[in-house]
């Protein structure tokens, strides 16, 4: 049975790569894009590949555009094996000689726009695909965290976070965590394992192509716990090395 994957913000940066990597396990992979400029494009790039890819319009935000795409899935494939909740963005305060804005000097709109996409959104997504998750054997969501949500590492000074005190950023990070354990407590007794991973400091244009690592590299620990068998976890928080602290 081919299983199919739906990854939102799909169309580049390490969701293309996760799509990529999936589309070449013989996964089907629907990939999750805004707009249908960025999106077939980037779904006829993996079946260039060899993919079995195809373009699915998801703004996550949009909650008319979440349930069209989970009318769509339900029509064509009655069901979705692994959910991978990736769109995310990176709200920045504050430029030039003064550098990013202190949280003290955050404004509050800033942080609500950060939610609005990487924690809402990943709410509004996972409720909406929930049914189609409990039609497949084995469902599986991956959250795309980041370790910059991580508490521990924070108060703990962890010296290559601490310079990076992105208060809209980091804290919609720690709120998808939460998130990440509320649903895997919920559906503990269901076979639907729920994750969150970070891809490391990755170059992508969320971050000006700052990081260190591919993105195709950041794309492997979340294609590792969308691929999990029936004994993986659930409630974990993953990196290329292995569990993170929270
Ligand atoms: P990216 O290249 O900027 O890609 C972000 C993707 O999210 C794009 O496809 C973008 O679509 C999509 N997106 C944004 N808002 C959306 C919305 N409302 N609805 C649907 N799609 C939306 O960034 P990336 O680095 O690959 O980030 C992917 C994930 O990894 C994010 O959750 C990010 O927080 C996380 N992460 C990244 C790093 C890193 O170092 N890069 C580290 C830790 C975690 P458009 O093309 O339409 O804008």
């Amino acid at each position: 049975m081919t299983e199919i994957a739906l990854i939102t913000g799909g169309n580049k940066g390490i969701g293309f790569e996760t799509a990529r990597q999936l589309g070449a396990a013989g996964v089907r992979v629907l990939v999750g894009a805004r707009a249908a400029e960025r999106g077939e494009p980037a779904a006829a790039t993996l079946r260039v590949d060899g993919a079995d890819a195809t373009f699915v319009r998801l703004d996550v935000t949009d909650e008319d555009a979440i349930e069209a795409a989970a009318k769509r899935i339900e029509a064509e494939f009655g069901r979705l094996d692994i959910l991978v909740n990736n769109a995310g963005i990176s709200v920045y305060v504050g430029s030039g000689a003064d550098g990013v804005a202190p949280p003290s000097r955050t404004p509050v709109a800033a942080v609500r726009e950060n939610f609005e996409t990487n924690v809402f959104g990943v709410i509004a997504v996972t409720n909406v695909m929930l049914p189609l998750l409990r039609k497949a054997p084995l469902g599986r969501i991956v959250n795309v965290s980041s370790g910059l949500g991580s508490v521990t590492l924070a108060a703990a000074d962890d010296p290559l976070l601490a310079g990076i005190n992105l208060l809209p950023y980091n804290t919609s990070k720690t709120a998808l965590n939460g998130v990440t354990i509320a649903y895997a407590r919920e559906l503990r007794d269901t076979p639907i394992k729920v994750n969150a991973v970070t891809p490391g400091y990755c170059a992508t244009d969320l971050n000006g192509h700052t990081g260190f690592r591919t993105a195709a590299e950041g794309a492997e620990v979340t294609v590792r716990l969308a691929l999990i068998g029936p004994d993986g976890p659930t409630g974990g928080f993953f990196g290329a090395d292995g569990p993170v602290p929270w």
